[in-house]
């Protein structure tokens, strides 16, 4: 599938790069990243994300550049939708009638694009978007290896999530040696949070609730509003609760503006997580998935919590 993806790269000049709404950092390294690899190419690329890049990927090369709309407009020969498994998830319109090119690790990743190119045994999408780079002969320039290190290290948990294995190593090896600097990307990333971000990870834990090996938080949007968090200060919260002994699953729970719920769902790796984020419409991996419940609070928390005392011991 590689050399098909790359088939239809060398047949096109113009391209959009795009990827989920709320980008996280694998969405936002491998669009920064395939967009210098195409550039080095010889082609004309740009991304275009419906959510602006969160703080902490800011100091990436070329983010910046990002376009940031609701509507893709101009005259692209084709669209290469990274680490999504939809159109809808881009929350872009005006991708419907373009040649769509899908490159996705997700678990629950489904063709959906004219040439789909999905691979669940990739740490990240990123590792992806380096084998194309690879199978294309662009040199990975140390802002290209910076973007893909970026995304290595957030997708995997730092290296802690399941999956994580020789190669995923042996992959940051090889970017570490084409010149990311794996202290600055790891300060970029988890040393520079918003203070809001922390104040957030603080009510959320003092909602905090237990049924032996789950455990959930949760933050209202009041909470939000109140303490001025973004919606880019709940990504990872959810972690912090499974840290905790003996948890096999954590969920945390956001209310957004209309009433209804974000639901996080992570696993340290018995019960797989995505059978349950899809049963609701959502997706993801065995290890973290996500989708949307209509509240209240304890109607969204039953819906979620009835499947997972089903999976556990
Ligand atoms: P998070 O909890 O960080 O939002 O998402 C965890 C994982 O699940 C990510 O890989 C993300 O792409 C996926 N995910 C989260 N929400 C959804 C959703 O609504 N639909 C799908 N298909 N995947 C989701």
């Amino acid at each position: 599938m590689l050399s098909e993806v790359l088939k239809h790269i060398e047949q096109r000049d113009r391209f959009l790069l795009t990827s989920h709404a709320r980008p996280d950092g694998d969405a936002i390294g491998s669009a920064l990243a395939c967009c210098q690899i195409l550039r080095s190419m010889g082609k004309r690329a740009d991304v275009v994300l419906r959510d602006g890049v969160p703080r902490i990927y800011r100091p990436l090369p070329m983010a910046d550049s990002v376009v940031q709309t609701d509507r893709v407009n101009g005259e692209y020969e084709a669209a290469i939708i990274l680490e999504c498994d939809s159109i809808q998830r881009t929350r872009l319109e005006g991708l419907e009638d373009r040649f769509l090119i899908s490159i996705d690790h997700h678990q629950s990743g489904r063709p959906f694009a004219h040439v789909n190119w999905i691979d669940p045994n990739a740490v990240a999408t990123a590792e992806l978007v380096y084998r194309l780079a690879r199978k294309a002969g662009v040199k990975i320039s140390p802002e290209i290896a910076t973007c893909l290190y970026t995304a290595v290290l957030t997708d995997t948990g730092s290296f802690m999530f399941e999956g994580t294995n020789e190669h995923t190593f042996a992959l940051a090896r090889e970017l570490v040696l084409a010149g990311a600097d794996p202290v600055r990307c790891a300060r970029s990333v988890y040393f520079a949070h918003s203070t809001a971000k922390m104040r957030l990870l603080g009510a959320a834990m003092s909602n905090l609730q237990r049924e032996g090996p789950l455990v959930w938080i949760s933050v209202t949007y009041e909470q939000m509003e109140k303490i001025q968090a973004k919606d880019e200060d709940c990504e990872g919260l959810v972690n912090y609760a499974l840290a905790i002994q003996d948890v096999q699953v954590a969920i945390f729970f956001r209310e957004m503006s209309d009433g209804r719920y974000r639901v996080s769902l992570r696993s340290k790796g018995e019960v797989d997580v995505t059978t349950v984020a899809e049963r609701f419409g959502g997706g993801g991996h065995h290890c973290a998935s996500g989708c949307s419940l209509d509240g209240p609070l304890q109607a969204a928390v039953e819906v979620v919590l009835d499947p997972l005392r089903r999976l556990l011991p």
